[in-house]
């Protein structure tokens, strides 16, 4: 059972935003299951300044860094800040 903070020192995932699992059909599409404890929510964060989603995101319980490869997320463009080296 993975601990809530346990993986926020842990290297960053790569994953596509659209592989994974939607937290509820009632809930944003941008909330998808952490993959890593399947337990916290990524919610997919915005840029501050643009507004536009960005490709880095956290998990609400273990902490887990996640990259975004996808372009779009939910239609709307996403700011690579950073690259995925693949
Ligand atoms: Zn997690």
């Amino acid at each position: 059972m993975i601990k809530a903070g346990e993986n926020i020192n842990a290297n960053p995932i790569r994953v596509s935003h659209a592989d994974l699992q939607r937290y509820g059909e009632t809930e944003s599409v941008f909330k998808k299951f952490c993959p890593v404890c399947l337990k916290g929510a990524v919610m997919v964060y915005r840029d501050q300044k643009s507004m536009m989603l960005q490709n880095v995101d956290r998990c609400t319980y273990c902490g887990q860094t996640i990259i975004y490869s996808d372009r779009y997320i939910g239609g709307e463009p996403v700011l690579h800040i950073e690259k995925d080296p693949s």
